[in-house]
């Protein structure tokens, strides 16, 4: 019989945790200050949130100063010269924009600082190369030591290309790798970047740490509206419930669907060939939840007695 490795075994999903890994300030090439994105960002009730200014390190003590309410800020910065972007999330310093990233990842691996995720893979860069590949999937395929991408990337919604990679993401799940999904603002301006996409982390505690050790371990869902209640596995048999989906998808290899339920909750028996299950909850407009992977794995095969 098979069964199931996902991230979700053992969480209290009582108290999910809201957040944006990805926003600019005026540091790099967003449009309000350091003190202004935090304030937005703390008065629409988010949890946490990482200033991801083009290869400038945000410090822990600059981020004391302008903290707000509870708002747990995430030190780090985006890799972004000379190559395709990625958030470096819980930097303990900025490491230098190689335009090999290999080399990026080489050097976070060697410092042991926090964690990599690839960005907005489907942004065509620069206007008129209509190539939706601002990071390719030769590159994702090489590269090792990164955790995830960005499924959804909010600026993008105003850019060429598609603010999705879903596409992406199930050709790499499908080889085998094991990658997160992410959704992120990329906000730069004053209006209308902010409360895109974002992630909702169950951790085991409050802090930088507790949130990032969650995102690292795939205890999140990724989402531009809809909200994840709750997630039920029992050996090959998932349960997912939501609040206000009105289409729950179970995806599989090659981005193949192997249930399509309508309304808010979809119960799955995962066959034993399926490699691996993720979910989609569609919601109203462009309201959706991304669950992470839920990959197959069956116990030996008993010994015939010798
Ligand atoms: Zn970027
Ligand atoms: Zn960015």
């Amino acid at each position: 019989m098979a069964t199931l490795e996902h991230p979700y075994a053992n969480i209290d999903q009582s108290q999910p945790l809201r957040g944006n890994l990805h926003a600019h300030t005026t540091h790099s090439d967003g449009d309000r200050s350091r003190r202004e994105v935090v304030a937005d960002y703390a008065q629409r009730g988010y949890d946490f949130l990482m200033l991801s200014d083009h290869d400038v390190f945000t410090s822990p003590e600059e981020l004391r100063e302008v903290t707000e309410n509870d708002l747990i800020l995430i030190p780090g910065n985006e890799i972004t010269a000379d190559g395709p972007h990625m958030l470096h999330i819980a930097a303990e310093r900025r490491v230098d924009p190689h335009a090999d990233r290999q080399r990026c990842l080489d050097a976070v691996s060697q410092q042991g600082d926090g964690i990599v995720v690839a960005c907005h893979p489907n942004w065509s860069y620069p206007r008129g190369k209509a190539d939706f590949n601002h990071c390719s999937l030769e590159n994702l395929r090489n590269w090792n030591g990164f955790c995830g991408l960005e499924i959804y990337n909010g600026v993008i919604g105003r850019l060429n290309g598609s603010p999705y990679a879903t596409n992406k993401w199930d050709l790499l799940l499908s080889e085998g790798r094991k990658l997160w999904g992410f959704a992120n603002d990329d906000s730069h301006a004053t209006t209308g970047d902010v409360e895109l996409g974002w992630n909702v982390v169950w951790a085991a505690e409050r802090t930088p740490v507790g949130i990032v050790d969650a995102l690292s371990q795939g205890r999140f869902y990724a989402s531009t509206g809809v909200a994840i209640t709750g997630i039920r596995v029992e050996d090959a048999h998932v349960q997912i419930e939501t609040a206000d989906a009105q289409r729950v998808v179970a995806i599989t290899q090659h981005g193949q669907r192997l249930k399509v339920a309508d309304g808010p909750h979809i119960e799955v028996e995962v066959p034993a060939d399926a490699g691996y299950v993720r979910f989609e909850c569609w919601g109203t407009g462009e309201k959706f939840a991304w669950t992470q992977p839920f990959w197959v794995t069956s116990p030996p095969e008993p010994q015939s007695p010798s």
